[in-house]
């Protein structure tokens, strides 16, 4: 009966080890040798939690990133980091992080500087990947020693493994050509290395290969469904069993042929290709394997086993040996173990499953396929009880909050006025100068403040003491923003953890893991909220500090929220309710903040949207549908002041090309984005657009040390000026300062007033 499997793992560790591990020996406080026994370590034990399953996977575990793994087993390195001669663990490094001239990093033979390969996101996740880079003479050479060597602990583990690669057109299409030639052209070269790939792992007794083809649920054109097909019939001669694994949303118009493509097996997302389950078994033949992902990969909701079994069953009956199971996708997207959650609340806890619980679930579907349904009676019913508790529960809903859903009304997202209108009304309150000056709202976090917030949580501060010490705080970057001669101020952020979770706590319908981390980039995680019921506002969360902080000055204090769509794209959302109804929510209890700043008497509100693009699904037919009720989302947040006060939003990228008309019809008064990059030539997006509002291109580069100088930033705000109409420029940073270091922070605002000053004298 069914075959259970999984597509991988999450690699971090349960504790993180493999962060630690990693910055222990980036700070060179331990050696290669021990970084790699913590990755032996680690992998071992992921097996180990894996091993109820006919077939783990091998090959998934990466030090930083699984994408940089395959150009490294393709030699498809960056001609800058070629010639390296020292541990090839180091060279992986270097093409991950790049390495400053001045190395100040403890380990790399090499002293010359290096840049960072590229990095963006995994498909609509938030992880993050090493783009790999091709030119028109890229060539390939085969390294298989990462498989090799983990093929030899699976085989002395005595384990049934299965080895994970990427596909060559999912490689090619994740990859970016540096010359601008036509990457499919690579693939006569790129497909000899695959071969030869393959017969390496023949050679090792393999008999089954995940080939991950992600790429198969985006739009692709002609050349690419062409070049599938090459690749799959050039391929096809392998002894390997190759699974082609598609994950991430349905195929549609590529579910034929790529079923049709001469694989062993194809595996499909059943969780967002769930309507496609039918079509697949028809397109299947008479012997592929038919993998479906039938558990959650990219969220923590417990499945509904029942309701699985109940679809599952004609088809298991059907399909026999032929159907395996697995999670939609890499588990590496959700936490590692729930049983790490000790403090977590006992009734939210009961509906979740992370990774390992998510394996047990697979295991059960697969024995009730195989003995029926009664021989785990038991432990179906404890599902079934549980998946009840949370439909019924009074947590998850609330009456008062559905009531104002119902009540939700194009008005709300409008503003009384339109933008010319509003826009001499600020300026009459505001009385800003040519070239307003603002920052983006962090100050330095430093290390005193990590502390108070620490020793607070911890009950080692009592609340008085606590809002003193950040009282302090915000004293003094007011006083540093005034002697900076800044116009639009802000209170720096100092009690804020992390924008997202700042609010989620102040929230009902949110729950807090401990240990909740995911991957978002080598060793970066990110401890994702838990959106679980309806969201409500239990008192106004940031009037206090604000208010505070407009008490210091006679400058306009900025309110500075996180917006609807950012909170939602970067939590663990509800399954129960469309996203759409969740970010609603968040927006009309965001609204009641804006609405309660503004009574306190704020003029000006920033509402962050950071995440908004990253919310874009992936095929672009349906960006329209997202942006729509994502933009709308934010306007029902912001929309509902009087047109005396000013709406900022926040962006902290720089493509707008393809969603400028969703930005413009956010309607912020003022949108701050990142430019000093891009050396502002995003700005044509705006210009072609004809971008009503006010725009504050960033000129100062906070993800660097480097502190820009007057003329550079009098340059950038030149260019800007080509694009935009200079009475409606803003002069700001790139993005909050949190990261950064008083001591650069100054002077960088210090050139960027004189840089404004000196605008001022010339317009
Ligand atoms: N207001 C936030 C800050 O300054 C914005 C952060 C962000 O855009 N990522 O830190
Ligand atoms: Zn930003």
């Amino acid at each position: 009966m069914a075959i259970t499997h999984s597509l991988g793992f999450p690699r971090i560790g349960a504790q993180r080890e493999l962060k630690f591990a990693l910055e222990a020996y980036w700070q060179g406080k331990s050696s290669a040798a021990e970084l790699r026994a913590v990755g032996t370590r680690l992998r071992q034990q992921h097996w180990a939690a894996q091993a109820g399953l006919d077939l783990v996977p091998l090959g998934d575990f990466s030090f930083y990133d699984q994408v940089l793994d395959m150009s490294f087993t393709l030699g498809n390195l960056p001609a800058r980091v070629r010639d390296f001669h020292g541990d090839a663990l180091d060279n992986y490094f270097r093409v991950a992080r790049g390495r400053s001239a001045a190395g100040s990093e403890a380990h790399g033979a090499c002293c010359a500087g290096v840049a960072a390969g590229e990095m963006t996101k995994w498909f609509d996740t938030n992880y993050h990947y090493i783009v790999p880079e091709f030119t028109a003479d890229s060539e390939f050479r085969l390294d298989a020693s990462r498989l090799l060597q983990e093929i030899g602990e699976a085989r002395a583990l005595g384990l049934r493994a299965k080895p994970v690669i990427i596909g060559p057109l999912s490689y090619l299409w994740l990859g970016k050509a540096k010359d601008g030639s036509n990457k499919l052209d690579l693939l006569p070269r790129l497909l000899p290395a695959y071969a030869q790939l393959l017969a390496v792992l023949a050679e090792q007794g393999v008999e089954w290969l995940q080939i991950d083809e992600p790429a198969l649920v985006t739009e692709l054109d002609e050349d690419w469904r062409h070049a599938y097909s090459i690749a799959y019939h050039t391929l096809k001669s392998t002894p390997l069993k190759l699974l082609l694994c598609s994950y991430f949303g349905p195929l549609r118009e590529n579910l034929e042929w790529a079923l049709k493509l001469p694989t062993a097996g194809f595996h499909l997302d059943a969780l967002r290709a769930r309507d496609e389950v039918q079509a697949a078994l028809n397109y299947l033949g008479s012997h592929k394997v038919l993998s479906l992902g039938v558990i959650n990969g990219r969220n923590i909701w417990k499945t509904d086993l029942n309701a699985v079994l109940d679809w599952l069953e004609p088809i298991s009956e059907r399909l026999g040996e032929r159907l395996w199971l697995a999670p939609s996708c890499s588990l590496l997207h959700v936490p590692v173990d729930l049983r790490s959650e000790t403090r977590l609340d006992a009734e939210v806890r009961s509906w979740l499953a992370f990774a390992c619980q998510k394996l047990e679930e697979l295991q059960l579907l697969a024995r009730a396929l195989k003995s029926g349904r009664e021989a785990v009676a038991g432990a179906l019913a404890e599902n079934r009880q549980a998946i009840a508790a949370r439909r019924s529960s009074t947590r998850v809903h609330n009456r008062q909050v559905q009531e104002a859903m119902a009540r939700l009304h194009d008005k709300l997202g409008r503003r009384q006025s339109p933008y010319p209108v509003r826009a001499a009304r600020q300026a009459a309150v505001l009385q800003l100068p040519a070239f307003p000056t603002t920052t983006i709202g962090s100050f330095p976090q430093t290390a005193e403040i990590r502390q108070i917030r620490r020793r607070f949580k911890s009950g080692e501060l009592d609340a008085a003491a606590y809002q003193a010490a950040m009282h302090g705080e915000i004293e003094r970057s007011v006083r540093a923003q005034e002697a900076l001669g800044l116009d639009v101020l802000v209170h720096g952020e100092a009690e804020r953890n992390d924008m997202v979770e700042y609010f989620g706590e102040q929230l009902d319908g949110y729950a807090f893991s401990q240990a909740g981390w995911v991957q978002s980039y080598g060793s970066r995680c990110v401890k994702p909220p838990i959106l679980f019921g309806d969201i409500s506002r239990r008192q106004a969360m940031t009037v206090d500090w604000i208010r505070y902080a407009q008490s210091l000055t006679d400058k306009p204090m900025k309110g500075m929220l996180t917006g609807p769509v950012t909170i939602l794209n970067w939590s663990f959302v509800r399954d129960d309710q469309p996203r759409a109804f969740s970010c609603f929510q968040l927006a009309l209890a965001l609204r009641e903040e804006v609405l309660d700043l503004e009574r306190a008497g704020i003029r000006v509100i920033q509402i962050d949207e950071a995440a908004l693009r990253e919310g874009l699904p992936l095929r672009k037919a349906q960006w329209q549908a997202y942006l729509e009720w994502a933009v709308e989302a934010f306007r029902i947040t912001a929309n509902g002041v009087a047109d005396q006060t000013q709406i900022h939003t926040h962006m902290c990228y720089s493509e707008f090309n393809d969603i400028i008309a969703a930005i413009a019809s956010m309607d912020a008064d003022v949108i701050t984005i990142e430019t000093s990059r891009s050396d502002m030539e995003l700005l044509e997006a705006f210009k072609s657009f004809k971008y009503p509002n006010e725009i504050g291109p960033g000129v100062y580069d906070i993800h660097s040390p480097n502190i820009p100088s007057e003329e550079h930033m009098l340059a950038l705000m030149r260019k800007a000026a080509e694009h935009i109409p200079a009475e409606r420029l803003w002069v700001n940073p790139d993005c909050g300062l949190k990261t950064r270091q008083w001591p650069e922070v100054m002077p960088a605002l210090r050139n960027m007033v004189a840089a404004a000053k000196r605008l001022r004298g010339a317009a």
